[in-house]
């Protein structure tokens, strides 16, 4: 993996090409989001035109994750509540604030930014907690081993939860 400080915060295959910023530790955060996908999308073939959540909601949610390896929990809390959640929590907005599985076609503006980073980061570190680490770890392993370069869809997720869920 190569990473720069140029000027795009985008991921490419093997490549990183962030914005050009003094703050190191903000400038790892957005370079953990931008590594995290190269398995989401690259890894996995998920559609981010279609669905942005798929790749934009786990690089977000590794981002905080490896976030919290780097720096610690509460250098991690507090970059993730003033990067990512503070603007969709403050956004007045009922009109963008719709189902994270809404097609980002159909969605603009910021409720696209909600709907494709923190509302699923959010809702992937709900699960987290709610499945506990390990059969988190052990569910989205499968749904990666399962679906690597297959391009799989919102459904195949959920479908597998459920399988993993009544297997417990
Ligand atoms: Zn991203």
């Amino acid at each position: 993996m190569t990473a720069i400080q140029g000027f795009a915060d985008m991921e490419y295959p093997m490549m990183v090409n962030d914005a050009s910023i003094e703050d190191l530790k903000d400038s790892r955060l957005t370079l953990d989001h931008e590594v995290a996908h190269t398995y989401f999308p690259f890894y996995m073939g998920t559609n981010e035109t279609r669905y942005a959540f798929m790749d934009e909601g786990w690089a977000t949610a590794f981002e905080y994750l490896i976030g919290i390896e780097e720096n610690g929990k509460t250098y991690a809390d507090s970059a993730f509540k003033a990067l990512r959640v503070q603007r969709y929590i403050q956004d007045p907005s009922a009109e963008q604030d719709q189902p994270i599985i809404t097609m980002s076609s159909q969605l603009s503006g910021v409720g696209y930014g909600n709907n494709a980073y923190v509302k699923p980061a959010l809702a992937y570190l709900a699960l987290k907690d709610l499945l506990g680490d390990t059969l988190f770890k052990k569910a989205l392993h499968q749904y990666m081993v399962n679906w690597n370069g297959k391009h799989p869809i919102p459904w195949d997720f959920f479908i597998l939860l459920i399988q993993l869920l009544n297997k417990t």
